[in-house]
């Protein structure tokens, strides 16, 4: 028979205690975070979906790797598991390890940036544009049309657009590109997945040209997941060969080991060209550490090495698309404005749509956050104008395009009743949807103010 219902394809060995709280106790949580779901604690929270970095559940094999874990200073038999996990997956001869995605990205970035150098991606995730505007570059995005459209279906939203690029090297001249990154699945438009095609014409562009082919390769199984069951030419193929094939296109990698390793803290950066990867392990050794350790511990490598093997399990990775698009799908069922179709790793949901009596200058994005802690403790994030707006010369906000609250799943982390509990709480929101308020920000930092501004209700 076909069951309708989707069971985590795992047993709970150890399990984490969730305290339990009423909704004034969150009330006066909430004021004391002034407003910000960030200054809670953890302990405040009952379902955390603020995000899914490192906040995995490792199996047990896992747990048994970290007991075997070796902290040799050079040569470590678990370093030579996890590089020879990575080389096999990249196919790339140089990896090097990092204690995370970003320092990998400084690495490599500040090595081929500078000023005067320009870099093209379907988008740079944050930490991206923040190392290469910090080493004097230029990161210009080059989304496909369909991306920018929140209502649009189509199966690849998170691709490049090839139009776009080449007119783009023409522009700049292909000696001034430092490098072509391609974010999958695209995790700042929505964790909407690229496609094979999409990858295969980047890297004959990069070629034809001369250009670096970097992958972030950050969520590259649950991209997989996409190109095997939406892209022509790939049912036969398993995850693991579709990644494989995707890596091989490009002449490097960095990867965030905190999303699809299936671990909570590491990265790596995985190149071809020797003299870049002697470059870029000089500064690796002054930076983060020996070689064959980069940033990390024997253990953290050891379960890196494991997680890497199990994130292209087809039940886990069935899994982990059917659960995040079980979400999205109940909520668009409820008609909650989420962007369509669902993507990998997060739900998002448009609260100016959602409250659309809340002007733009009052922060939709963060009512809802805070309704969602008050109502049902649950956190997440506010992707709008609390996280991108401007001010302009009068101090007038320049809201951002789009005012988003991102409900990102943690992998292994929630069973699907802890699911079922966050969309009984969006139906209790819409039946008080007119009694949401606005905010305004009382303190605000210079930079990234979404971490740490404070508000009060209006
Ligand atoms: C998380 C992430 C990074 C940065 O990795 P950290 O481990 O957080 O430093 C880079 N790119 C993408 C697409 C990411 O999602």
């Amino acid at each position: 028979m076909h069951h309708k219902t989707i069971i985590e394809p795992f047993r709970i060995k150890v399990v984490e205690h969730i305290k339990m709280t009423t909704e004034a106790e969150r009330e006066a949580f909430l004021k004391k975070a002034q407003y910000n779901p960030f200054l809670l604690h953890s302990n405040e929270v009952i379902v955390d979906l603020l995000t899914d970095s490192g906040t995995s559940a490792m199996s047990s094999n896992q747990w048994g790797g970290i007991m075997q874990g070796d902290e040799s200073y050079a040569g470590a038999s678990s370093w030579l598991r996890m590089e020879a996990a990575i080389k096999d997956l990249t196919s790339c001869p140089y990896v090097l390890p990092t204690h995370q995605g970003r320092a990998a990205e400084h690495l490599l970035y500040n090595q081929i940036g500078g000023k005067g150098k320009v870099f093209f991606s379907n988008t740079h995730f944050d930490t991206t544009r923040a190392n290469i505007e910090f080493s004097g570059a230029t990161a210009i995005d080059l989304p496909s049309p369909e991306g920018k459209e929140t209502a649009v279906s189509h199966p690849f939203k998170g691709n490049l657009d090839v139009a776009k690029l080449a007119e783009n090297i023409e522009k700049h001249g292909a000696e001034n590109v430092a490098a072509v990154i391609l974010t999958v699945t695209n995790n700042s438009g929505g964790g909407q997945p690229v496609s094979m095609a999409n990858a295969k014409e980047v890297a004959a562009i990069c070629k034809k040209h001369g250009i670096l082919f970097i992958l972030d390769a950050c969520r590259i199984a649950e991209n997989a997941w996409f190109i095997k069951h939406r892209e022509e030419g790939f049912d036969e193929k398993t995850y693991r060969e579709i990644a494989q094939e995707m890596f091989a296109l490009a002449d490097g990698s960095v990867m965030s080991a905190k999303k699809d390793a299936l671990v909570n803290m590491g990265g790596f950066l995985a190149l071809k060209d020797l003299d870049l990867a002697i470059k870029c392990r000089t500064v690796l050794i002054i930076t983060e550490g020996y070689s064959t350790y980069g940033g990390l511990s024997g253990r953290d490598m050891e379960a890196i090495a494991v997680g890497l093997q199990e994130v292209f399990e087809p039940d886990y990775l069935d899994y982990r698309i059917k659960s995040t698009a079980y979400l999205g799908n109940a909520l668009n069922g409820l008609g909650i404005p989420v962007i369509m179709p669902i993507g990998g790793h997060a739900v998002y949901v448009d609260a100016k749509a959602f409250y659309h009596h809340i002007p733009v200058e009052q922060f939709p994005g963060q009512s809802l956050a805070c309704q969602l802690y008050l109502k049902g403790g649950i956190r997440c994030c506010e992707i709008g104008s609390v996280m991108f707006g401007k001010y302009d010369e009068d101090g007038k906000l320049i809201p951002a395009p789009m005012e988003l609250v991102r409900l990102a799943i943690p992998r292994r982390v929630y069973t699907q009743s802890h699911i079922d509990y966050v969309i009984e709480t969006f139906k209790a929101l819409l039946d008080v949807q007119e009694q949401a308020t606005g905010f305004k920000i009382t303190y605000e930092p210079p930079f990234l103010r979404h971490f740490t501004a404070r508000f009060e209700p209006v």
